[in-house]
Order: C-alpha cells, then sequence, then structure tokens
C-alpha cells in the first residue's frame, strides 16, 4: 500500500510510541543499510526500521502492521547474502538484534534457551566461558549472524555431520503470530521445559525455512551438545571428484568424524583440480586422535586420495570457530561475493562439481565451491562462490547471471536450493508438487489473511 506523507509520519510517531523515539526510523541514513546486503540482490526499498526489545513490543508492531495493512519483514543480522530480508513490497524491517538474552542453559537437559537477537557469537562465547563442556553447532558466518535466523534458514555447522542442520536442532520456539498472538511451539506449549518437539504434532518444521512468511519468533530453544576435549584435522587431497562419496560414505561407516567439508578451488593453484576433504576429528585423549588420524590416512589412501600434512600454523587457522571463511567477503577488496547454496544427494557431489565448474569459468570467475556433509551423508550442503565487485554494475550482474544458471543446474541434479534468493524460489515454485503448493498457501492464507508478513517470499497466492 502507498502512504501519503502525513500517514507516514503518524505511522512513525505510532512506532516511536512502541519501543522509543531512538529505536524507531524512517530516515534515509538509517534505512539505507537495510535497503541491501552483501550478496548480489538489487537493492529495494525499506519505509522504517524498527528494534523491539521484548515480546510485548513485537505484538504491538504486528497488530499496528496489521491494522495499517503494512509489511513486516523480520530480520537478525541479515547475513544470507541472497537478500531474504531485503523487503520485496517495502514495509517495515523487524530488526531483532536487541533481544539479545540468553534465558537459560539447561545443562542436564542439554539446551539453550535464548530471544531471537542472541548472536552466535553470544552464545558460543557464553558457553566457553560458564559451561566449556558444552557447544553449539555454529555456521561458519560471522558472529554476528543470529542463532535463531540461522536454525530458521535450515543452516549447518560444525555439529551438523554428526546431529544434521540446525534446523533439527531446534527444540522450541516462541512465535508472535500474524494476528499478535503468542504461539509456543514444542513442549513449551505443555511443560517448563523446553527439551523436545513432540511427541505432538510438529508445527515448528512450519517455520523453517518459510523466511518469515509465517510470523516473528521471539524465542528458540537450540540443543546444547557435550563437548570433547581435543579437536583435530587430517586433510585428504583426492584428484578424482568421483572418488568423493565413496570416502565420505567409509569415514560416516565407522563414525570417525565431527564434521566433514570439502573444497573445489581453483585459486590458489596449488589447490586446481584436486578436492580438499577435511575431516574435523575430536576425541578427549591424544591417543583417541591419533588412532582416528591414522584409520582417516588409511582411508584417504584405500579410496585413491592422499593425506596432507598441514603446518601447525595452518591447522589452528583450520581449527577456529567459525572458520576462516567467514572472512571470505573481503577476498577481493571492495568487492562481494554471493553463493548459490544447495542440499545435494551426495551421490550427485561429481556432477555438480564438475557442472558448477563450468558455469564460473563461462562467466570469467574463479571457480570456488564449499561443501558441507550433513549427517551420515543423508545430505550435502553444495554451495558454488562467485565474487564480484561491488563498484561494477556489470560485473555484479555477471554474477547474478552466474548464480541463477547455478540455481538451475541444482535443480536439475535433483538438489534444493538453499536459502533461495527470489528469483531461485520462483524455479523451486515451478518445479514444486501443486498439492504441497496449494497446502503451504492453504496455511499462510489462515494464519496471515491479510498477507503482512514478509510477502513476495514463496509467493504462491
Ligand atoms: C562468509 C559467510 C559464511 C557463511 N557460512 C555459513 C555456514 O557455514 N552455514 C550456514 O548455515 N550459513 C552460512 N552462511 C549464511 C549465514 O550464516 C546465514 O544466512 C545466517 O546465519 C542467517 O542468520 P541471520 O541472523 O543473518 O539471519 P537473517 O539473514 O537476518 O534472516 C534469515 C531469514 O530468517 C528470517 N528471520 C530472521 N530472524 C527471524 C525471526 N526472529 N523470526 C522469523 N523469521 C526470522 C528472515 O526474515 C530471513 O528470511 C554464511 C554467510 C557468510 C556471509
Amino acid at each position: 500500500m502507498e502512504l501519503s506523507i502525513t500517514n507516514k509520519e503518524a505511522i512513525l510517531r505510532k512506532l516511536e510510541d512502541i519501543v522509543g523515539q531512538d529505536f524507531a526510523s524512517n530516515k534515509a541514513e538509517d534505512l539505507f543499510i537495510y535497503s541491501q546486503d552483501s550478496g548480489a540482490s538489487i537493492p529495494r526499498p525499506v519505509d522504517y526500521v524498527i528494534m523491539p526489545r521484548t515480546v510485548e513490543e513485537v505484538q504491538k508492531i504486528v497488530r499496528l502492521a496489521n491494522k495499517e495493512k503494512i509489511s513486516l519483514v523480520p530480520m537478525g543480522a541479515g547475513m544470507t547474502l541472497s537478500g531474504l530480508t531485503i523487503p520485496i513490497k517495502g514495509g517495515i524491517v523487524v530488526d531483532m538484534k536487541r533481544m539479545d538474552q540468553i534465558i537459560e542453559i539447561n545443562k542436564t537437559s542439554r539446551y539453550a534457551l535464548i530471544e531471537a537477537g542472541v548472536t552466535t557469537g553470544i552464545l558460543t562465547a557464553y558457553l566457553e566461558k560458564h559451561h566449556p563442556d558444552l557447544e553449539v553447532s555454529i555456521p561458519d558466518a560471522p558472529p554476528s549472524a543470529t542463532v535463531t535466523g540461522n536454525a530458521l534458514i535450515h543452516g549447518s555447522g560444525f555439529l551438523s555431520q554428526k546431529y544434521g542442520n540446525h534446523g533439527e536442532m531446534i527444540n522450541g520456539l516462541e512465535i508472535v503470530l500474524p494476528n499478535g498472538e503468542i504461539c509456543k511451539l514444542g513442549s513449551c506449549c505443555i511443560s517448563d521445559y523446553w527439551f523436545t518437539r513432540g511427541p505432538i504434532p510438529d508445527l515448528i518444521g512450519l517455520f523453517i525455512s518459510s523466511f518469515g512468511t509465517l510470523g516473528i519468533a521471539t524465542r528458540l530453544s537450540i540443543k546444547l551438545y557435550p563437548k570433547d576435549k581435543l579437536r583435530d584435522l587430517a586433510v585428504g587431497v583426492f584428484g578424482n571428484p568421483k572418488m568423493i562419496p565413496v570416502a565420505i560414505s567409509k569415514i560416516t561407516q565407522i563414525d570417525l568424524a565431527e564434521d566433514i567439508t570439502f573444497f573445489v578451488q581453483d585459486k590458489p593453484a596449488f589447490m586446481k583440480g584436486n578436492v580438499f576433504l577435511m575431516t574435523f576429528i575430536t576425541g578427549n585423549t591424544q591417543e583417541e586422535i591419533d588412532s582416528k588420524t591414522k584409520k582417516l590416512k588409511r582411508l584417504y589412501r584405500k579410496t585413491k586420495g592422499s593425506y596432507m600434512k598441514i603446518p601447525e600454523e595452518l591447522n589452528k587457522f583450520f581449527l577456529e570457530k567459525p572458520m576462516f571463511i567467514s572472512t571470505a567477503a573481503d577476498y577481493r577488496k571492495g568487492g562481494g561475493f554471493e553463493y548459490v547454496g544447495s542440499f545435494m544427494p551426495l551421490g550427485k557431489i561429481p556432477e555438480a562439481i564438475e557442472k558448477a565448474r563450468d558455469i564460473s569459468l563461462k562467466y570469467g570467475i574463479s571457480p570456488t565451491q564449499v561443501c558441507r556433509v550433513i549427517g551420515k551423508g543423508h545430505n550435502v550442503m553444495f554451495a558454488a562462490s562467485f565474487s564480484f565487485n561491488r563498484a561494477d554494475p556489470a560485473d555484479i550482474e555477471n554474477a547474478r547471471n552466474a548464480l541463477h544458471e547455478t540455481n538451475k543446474l541444482v535443480l536439475d541434479l535433483g538438489g534444493i536450493i538453499w536459502k533461495s534468493e527470489l528469483t531461485g524460489q520462483k524455479l523451486i515454485l515451478e518445479k514444486m508438487d501443486p498439492n504441497y503448493k496449494k497446502l503451504f498457501n492453504a496455511i499462510r492464507n489462515v494464519v496471515d489473511p491479510n498477507g503482512i508478513m514478509n510477502p513476495g517470499n514463496w509467493e504462491i497466492r
């Protein structure tokens, strides 16, 4: 809905009444950063930004938006790179950063109950200080990414090979629905303990990968895991990508790894033509680590790879959490990057590596791919990354075209585009079973009849 200037100012006053003058704005200089992200998406206009501190404030914002028929876009850190928090139809960006309290760490049932603005950096630092024997799986994204934003997009991290993607690690959610009501999902709807999703109809899944179209999450319970004392890395180098599924099946069969990631890059030159498989191992004694390393060396050899000993300093660098990749956006000064992430069947990885590489070369971008095994080979997060110069519109357009072609490749190979930007969402919807779309649309129409929640995403109606 197009608002007149008088209306715009009147709405700003109402937003300020809810959160205070310092935390609501429609000034161009405040909105600028919310109209874009660090990926290749074209900037889009934002009408207001608001930063609530309490769930009651979120309720008031939602009720106001419903009354005035203004769109709402929930935002954690806005780090997806695929434009998911840039409003498609204008409206209010609800920046959750101020809701940053860790409410409870339940050591016995191993979960953290947190507000939606808690970042991976805040939670990790807190656990390291107060509960060094527990850990949470975090992505290799900058530590400003929120645990909630990441879990809600089916993210993954260093514990995902062992325990699945982050969406699966959610025990409970508190949601402000588009009508302003609070809904608790998981055991917390019955019990004081946020320890499990079942055994009741599991509605949490509806809120994962729906990109804020069904409500605003205000609290989340995420699983914590026991932390081993030692962690190390065994790197395998494979000349033939066809051996990657074989090696991964064997590693997961004997339960050796904490995390398995692999890289395919043309730069630096020594990496060209090889797949670098990084198997992270943990243990409580050096003997345990040595024994796992020995087994991996043998396994790499048997699957036509070789073990690569890396210098101590480099090893430390790779063992950082989040990994060095979180600085990847700065590889090209003044530049940017975006990747097509996808969920890919393990068996399709060799073809994906080869074809995504061809796409990079076609668009004159140095091939860079990174993958993470999720579960015991049940799924692979396959990402093809494209860098560009942000100051050069033609170069950004070039990257966008490469991203689009990779989106198509993912679907052709039987994979699914992950945290997909708008054009990728359209491709998914074109391929999706009509009854899946019908069901999702019906749910959405009931939950959000005025279509205020992040409209334009998953646009079926
Ligand atoms: C260098 C780099 C490396 C990365 N590596 C990884 C990786 O290893 N693994 C991985 O999973 N990701 C990775 N990412 C992607 C990034 O981590 C995730 O996109 C990010 O963690 C999402 O969290 P966020 O707080 O930025 O969410 P946002 O981008 O703010 O939001 C994501 C989506 O969730 C919705 N949303 C956010 N908060 C709420 C809420 N409270 N209620 C309802 N909806 C909400 C938003 O509307 C949006 O649709 C990487 C990104 C970069 C830049």
